[in-house]
């Protein structure tokens, strides 16, 4: 049988064709059987092209639905979708494309869209095997070569179906889709699920406030990065009754601040659903639909999913084994074997651990681990003892090069206080190793479309804190 994951889609489409697939704030609907003529006619266009099954077709173009049709044309014709960050530039792109070497390279979908519209659409759905390749996402790729992360028609398809579940997505749901489609959370963990339901979804090119505001009373869900949440609780419009029709909330892609967690229940009466994943394994775990969703937390493992805690220790870099995990980086075995144990585990370069409910806690990257005086030093728990503080918004520690300690920790807060409160402060609750050397005030921290600190940038930037920069 044919594991492609559009057959998967289609399978589940409206039995009525003419019910809604998106929906934009402004302007007519495109149906279910819209989209699936769409896609039928661009996947005639790639066959047209001379697309093959395995060849890749790189994107960076604007989120609309012309674009999710391509998507859906690549898997038809059993193509590999590239997606591409819209912020990237001409130097960045010339390297992805250099090294997935695609047949096409789309800046335009609507351009596609209309270059299909006097072709036939295409019925055929190129059968698949589950570990045939679907798409690449390349890792944001903060330190060194950006790696592409190959995921399989079942990779994609088992998530899918396990986040339908778990989330208890149905028919009746009605998704309000902001994210960006060039990453994990939009294009795959967002648009899956609700394709897997047939249901609408409110489209919105990008996040803004108001037009999420406006759209709320029409949505039972919404996915979104910490960001998202932050700045709906900065708008007063965003009020309990606005958010009274929804059913769930989830967030991802970078922690929850559990201030955010806190003023979105006291403001909402609801509890948003954190969950982690990432673009090697699509969402790993989640907080439970049904029980305590426990802020901090990124919940338990997706059903299928084998997490443990590496070297045996109680904190340490998480590993991870089941259906949605990819089967390595694009053209880079050598990386790739780094990055999986003996036993087939992959090594996430998340830091955390499990408590005794099976609930899994975050504390970091790996790479953002703090070497002072020889002791290690987990931003994360200094980030949650800094925010407590008063007149702390919030933080990013990072480690700065210093002459006697090698590194020192460094505190770059966003909120009104001053540096030896701050410093006193975390002193009196922390090992002296753990408290910030200095404290840099700033009035926010820089984040990436995904709401993920760059705390890279900020390396950077505090590099010659304590000692010249060697240059
Ligand atoms: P990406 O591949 O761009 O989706 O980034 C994945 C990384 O985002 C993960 O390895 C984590 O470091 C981080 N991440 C995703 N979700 C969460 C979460 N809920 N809490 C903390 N970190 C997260």
């Amino acid at each position: 049988m044919s594991e492609n994951l559009y057959a998967l889609f289609a399978s589940r489409f409206p039995a009525d064709r003419s019910e809604p697939c998106f929906v934009p704030p402004e302007g007519p609907a495109i149906s279910y059987g819209e989209l699936e003529a769409g896609t039928g006619r661009i996947a005639a266009l790639l066959r047209a092209k001379g697309v093959k099954p395995g060849d890749r077709i790189a994107v960076q173009a604007p989120k609309s639905p012309q674009m999710v049709m391509l998507y859906l044309a690549t898997l038809q014709v059993g193509a590999a979708f590239l997606p591409l960050n819209t912020a990237y530039t001409a130097a960045e792109i010339e390297y992805f494309l250099n090294d997935a070497e695609p047949v096409l390279f789309v800046r335009d979908a609507a351009e596609i869209a209309d270059e299909a519209q006097a072709l036939e659409s295409l019925a055929e759905i190129t059968p698949r095997a589950a570990s045939d390749l679907a798409a690449i996402l390349y890792t944001s790729g903060t330190t060194g070569r950006s790696k592409g992360a190959m995921l399989s028609h079942g990779n994609l398809a088992a998530n899918a179906l396990a986040l339908h579940e778990a989330w208890g997505f149905t028919h009746e749901d009605v998704l309000l889709h902001a994210l960006p489609i060039f990453h994990v959370h939009g294009l795959f963990v967002a648009l899956h699920c609700s394709l897997l339901s047939g249901g609408p979804m409110l489209w919105l090119d990008k996040f803004d406030e108001a037009k999420v505001i406006a759209a709320l009373p029409r949505a039972t869900v919404m996915m979104g990065v910490p960001t998202f949440y932050v700045r709906l609780l900065a708008d007063p419009a965003f009020t309990r009754e606005a958010a009274g029709g929804m059913r769930l909330f989830i967030s991802g892609s970078a922690p929850l601040l559990e201030s955010t967690f806190a003023e979105f229940e006291a403001r909402t009466g609801q509890r948003i659903l954190e969950r982690y994943g990432m673009s090697e394994a699509a969402i790993i775990t989640t907080n439970p639909l049904h029980g305590a969703r426990v802020p901090g937390s990124v919940g338990f493992p997706l059903p299928g999913v084998s997490l443990r805690v590496g070297g045996g220790a109680e904190v340490g870099v998480l590993e991870i084994k089941g259906p949605s995990v990819f089967s390595g980086y694009w053209r880079m075995p050598e990386k790739t074997a780094e990055e999986f144990t003996a036993d087939g585990y992959f090594i996430t370069g998340d830091v955390g651990r499990v408590d005794a409910d099976g609930r899994v806690w975050i504390s970091g990257r790996a790479k953002d681990l703090i070497i002072s005086g020889g002791f290690n030093v987990y931003p994360k728990e200094v980030e949650l003892i800094l925010d407590e503080l008063a007149g702390v918004v919030e933080s990013a520690v990072i480690g700065a090069p210093h002459p006697d300690f090698g590194e020192a920790v460094v505190a770059i807060v966003v909120g009104r206080s001053d540096e030896a409160s701050i410093i006193s402060g975390a002193r009196e609750r922390l090992a002296a190793f753990k408290a910030p050397k200095k404290v840099v005030f700033v009035t926010e921290l820089p984040r990436n479309t995904m709401g993920k600190v760059q705390k890279n940038r900020l390396r950077e930037t505090y590099a010659g804190l304590f000692a010249p920069v060697p240059s």
